[in-house]
């Protein structure tokens, strides 16, 4: 069996970080990625409506790491962890692999949660792998080609963070500069009281404005109670209910991190909150080892959100702390750079932080633009995404549009869920075993 300095596990905004400044010391590193590629999930929502393509948002991990000579870049799909022997078993296209390490940095992102009603995932559409998006703007294709009835044409997207938000902002976007005959209904369904709950306030009254104003129909304080075929019922607070007919459910409402963190947690002993995260130590470590570091998605840490900085800071301060850079034991402080969301052109909302006001319309557009823009991985695909950007946002052109291929019943082809033994996994890792083999399909 082979072994290795560190292992890092996914090939997400955390991972990614942190092999990158392992590197820095040169530090023997080996990553081991479910899909072999870095995904920029913010974008996910405009592969879906058609703003850009896929192989722009989602670069193989291998090259963007190319330049680190001490990280070795592996595709595996890992199943478990010996935390006493310091063993990663994971399975590969050619079969059950191992690998030793004197630290483990696991960052293996969430999945999305269906508040206890799993048979949803195959009623919706889920915005979390490149493959779910495709999907996505399959269906949307279809739905704007569809016969001129109700539930065709209506888009119900559950949950209003900031993915509910720029998907149902996008889609009316797209119905009124790209197919303004076809009559698409919007609707938008959140449980808390107010649109992009996180910010409140101001910059949630502008987004319901700036929603209401690109047609879509907004239900704040409303809850999904049912989701059967072309038909969403929802029940307000007042215990009113209504149905929706509508032949697409884009599910932005809820996340549990992925069955790795379950591992983690009976390998090391460590909690976890009620959506499977693991309550991590304020270090970073789990449970009570000191040569075992979780982050992003994955975790908890005292309720930090889910975004792509958290996940980045925290992968860069676990490698600070391996590579001797910072003190074994150091508390994870989060700086916080505010948060944005765009709705449609050109309106966006940016939270800075320090509590200064937020900003809203071209100028939180144009700044949202710039800092994902910044943030994409590779030189070539900033160019590309921005050229995508003129053609879409300024021209009159949906670059993603023409690479849609037929979906053959018009159902997500993605889901979250275990493969049954002997099912064919994605990505070219071979097949799922039985009962220990592989338990899911990789989650970008
Ligand atoms: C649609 C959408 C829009 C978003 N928009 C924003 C935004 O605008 N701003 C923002 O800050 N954040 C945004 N986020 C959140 C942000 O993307 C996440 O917080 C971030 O990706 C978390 O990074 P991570 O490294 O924890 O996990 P991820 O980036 O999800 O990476 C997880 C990695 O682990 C791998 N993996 C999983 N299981 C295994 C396994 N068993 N073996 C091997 N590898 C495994 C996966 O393949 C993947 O490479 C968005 C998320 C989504 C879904």
């Amino acid at each position: 069996m082979r072994s290795t300095h560190v292992v890092v596990i996914g090939s997400g905004f955390g991972g990614l970080a942190a092999a990158k400044q392992l590197a820095k010391s040169n530090i023997e590193t080996t990553l081991i990625s479910a899909n072999g590629t870095h995904l920029f999930q913010p974008l996910l929502y405009q592969v879906a409506t058609g703003v850009t393509v896929g192989e722009r948002i989602a670069p193989p991990i291998a090259e963007v790491l190319r330049r680190r000579r001490t990280v070795d870049v592996v595709t595996g799909y890992v199943t478990e962890v010996d935390a006493e022997r310091k063993v990663v078993t994971y399975a590969t296209a050619d079969g059950i692999e191992q690998i030793g390490y004197t630290y483990l940095i696991v960052a293996a992102g969430a999945a999305q949660a269906y508040f206890g009603h799993d048979e949803w995932a195959d009623r919706t559409f889920a915005l979390k792998t490149l493959e779910d998006s495709e999907n996505l703007r399959t269906r949307l294709r279809a739905a704007f080609d569809a016969p001129a009835e109700i539930a065709a044409r209506t888009v119900v997207v559950v949950g209003a963070g900031a993915t509910g938000v720029e998907v149902a902002g996008q889609v009316a976007e797209l119905a009124r500069r790209f197919h303004d005959d076809a009559e698409i209904r919007i609707h938008l369904v959140e449980g808390a009281d107010d649109v992009l709950p996180f910010y409140g306030g101001t910059l949630s009254g502008y987004t319901l404005a700036a929603l209401e104003k690109a047609g879509v129909t907004v239900h704040t304080g409303t809850f999904v109670t049912a989701i059967e075929d072309d038909v969403v019922t929802v029940k307000d607070k007042a215990g009113a209910e209504r149905e929706i007919a509508a032949g697409t459910v884009v599910w932005s409402a809820g996340v549990k991190a992925t069955p790795l963190a379950g591992v983690i947690a009976e390998a090391t002993g460590c909690e976890t909150d009620r959506n499977g995260r693991l309550l991590i130590n304020r270090d970073l470590t789990v449970g009570g080892r000191a040569d075992v570091f979780a982050l992003g998605d994955m975790t908890n840490l005292n309720g930090l959100p889910g975004q792509s900085p958290v996940a980045m800071q925290q992968g860069r301060h676990a490698a600070d702390i391996i590579r001797g850079k910072t003190g074994p034991g150091t508390h994870f402080r989060y700086l916080d750079k505010g948060s944005m969301a765009m709705i449609d052109t050109p309106h966006a909302v940016i939270q800075p932080p320090l509590g200064l006001p937020g900003l809203t319309g071209i100028v939180a557009w144009a700044g949202w633009l710039a800092v994902h823009l910044y943030y994409l991985a590779g030189m070539g695909n900033r160019v590309a995404v921005l050229r995508d950007w003129l053609r879409a946002f300024v021209g009159t052109a949906r670059p993603g549009f023409t690479a849609t291929a037929a979906l053959p019943d018009g159902a997500p082809t993605v889901t979250v869920g275990a493969p049954e033994a002997g099912e064919e996994l994605p990505g070219g890792l071979g097949v799922a075993g039985a009962p220990d083999g592989p338990r899911q399909v990789p989650v970008a």
